[in-house]
């Protein structure tokens, strides 16, 4: 199986051109073809001379150009259903709004994180995604809106920092300012709370947003829910959340979905604020969504805003954010790898 084109950075399509014995501006060249213009055949890029698209072609492959099946009108949230050279799939979700295009990446085919609420990890890991596998689900939008996204977050499918070296490889490719220029501020990764990852992106020198999942004020509630807080717990993540923070002198966005009963009472908005405290951050509640394998429910609205009101007199800054896509099983942690069983493997242009 050839690579995706999609996989190289731009040093690595200079070094392939020389090996070719091309000069070296015909890698900006093809470069702009694919971010620019975002063509998806070698034949479209008209200013690169024929044998060096064939020796590109023989080498490396563009993919196709349509995803397998999109849910949803044009005007809302879409998802994507895109197929990989394997036979996997991926899943995408297209967020518009009146301003933004806001789209939402998945890192991994599968995760390995088993979250309890989450629909994500169910069918367990099949494996991960390159980077131009990535690249690859921004292309596609790109070319259904028309136009390329104005943020980007991997709140897809997997765990990021999971896959750190592809994942940061697809940031820099995004991020490039010869080719989709998707500025560092609007591309934000977030994590279930892998600490070496958080210490890693603190040194990077393209700084993303970072939003950590929490969901819990305790390590207690926080193990029952994310199995990951066994590995890292709260108290070691909390820690590597202010280090980061001091470091960056960035602000992190704490995910917290507000489940009825298990973590939304206002002594569990106290305890939060307490741990809080003192670290650069915004609380951004969720509504849970509905996920077949998980009994919890959402919280009733009197407890949210219960919630979110104990929070803003410690001066949290906290916001209960709206969930989209829910018809389309698109929303927070609905999203699989796309192997459902019966799952129709038709286009569907709703
Ligand atoms: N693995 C990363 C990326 C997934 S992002 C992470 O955990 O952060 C998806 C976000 O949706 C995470 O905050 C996740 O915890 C949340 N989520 C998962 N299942 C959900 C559900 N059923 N309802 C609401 N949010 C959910």
């Amino acid at each position: 199986m050839k690579p995706l084109i999609y996989n190289l950075d731009l040093p690595e399509l200079e070094a392939i051109c020389a090996e070719l014995e091309q000069p070296r501006f015909r890698a900006g060249q093809i470069w702009r073809w694919l971010y620019v213009q975002r063509v998806t055949e070698w034949g479209a890029m008209r200013n690169i001379p024929g044998s060096l698209s064939t020796a590109l072609a023989d080498r490396f492959s563009l993919p196709a150009p349509e995803p397998l099946e999109i849910e949803g009108r044009e005007d809302e949230t879409r998802k994507l259903l895109i197929s990989l050279a394997d036979g996997e799939c991926v899943e995408t979700v297209m967020i518009p709004a009146v301003d933004c295009r806001t789209l939402c990446l998945s890192s991994q085919v599968g995760c390995r994180f088993h979250c309890t609420f989450c629909a994500s990890g169910q069918d367990g890991f099949q494996r991960q995604l390159t980077s131009g596998e990535i690249v690859q689900q921004v292309i596609l939008a790109s070319r259904l809106w028309g136009d390329r996204p104005t943020h980007v977050v991997y709140m897809g499918v997997g765990e990021p920092f999971d896959n750190y070296e592809a994942v940061f490889k697809s940031v820099r490719t995004l991020n490039n300012a010869d080719g989709l220029r998707i500025g560092a501020r609007r591309i934000t990764i977030s994590t279930c709370g892998v600490v070496s990852g958080i210490e890693r992106l603190a040194e990077e020198s393209i700084q993303v947003e970072l939003s950590v999942s929490l969901h819990a004020s305790n390590g207690a509630v926080r193990t029952t829910l994310m199995p990951v807080n066994k590995t890292w717990p709260m108290d070691t993540l909390l820690d590597t959340c202010r280090a980061y923070t001091s470091r960056t002198r960035r602000i992190i966005t704490f995910e917290y979905t507000l489940i009825r009963g298990v973590n939304d009472s206002e002594a569990h908005a106290r305890e939060l604020a307490a741990r809080l405290k003192r670290l650069p951050c915004r609380v951004n509640l969720i509504p849970l969504s509905d996920v077949p394998e998980y009994a919890g429910k959402p919280s009733l609205p009197a407890a949210a805003d219960l919630f979110i009101r104990t929070l803003a007199a410690h001066h949290i800054n906290a916001t209960l954010r709206a969930s989209k896509g829910s018809r389309l099983r698109a929303a927070c942690g609905q999203l699989r790898s796309g192997r459902e069983e019966g799952r129709s493997r038709r286009s569907i242009i709703a």
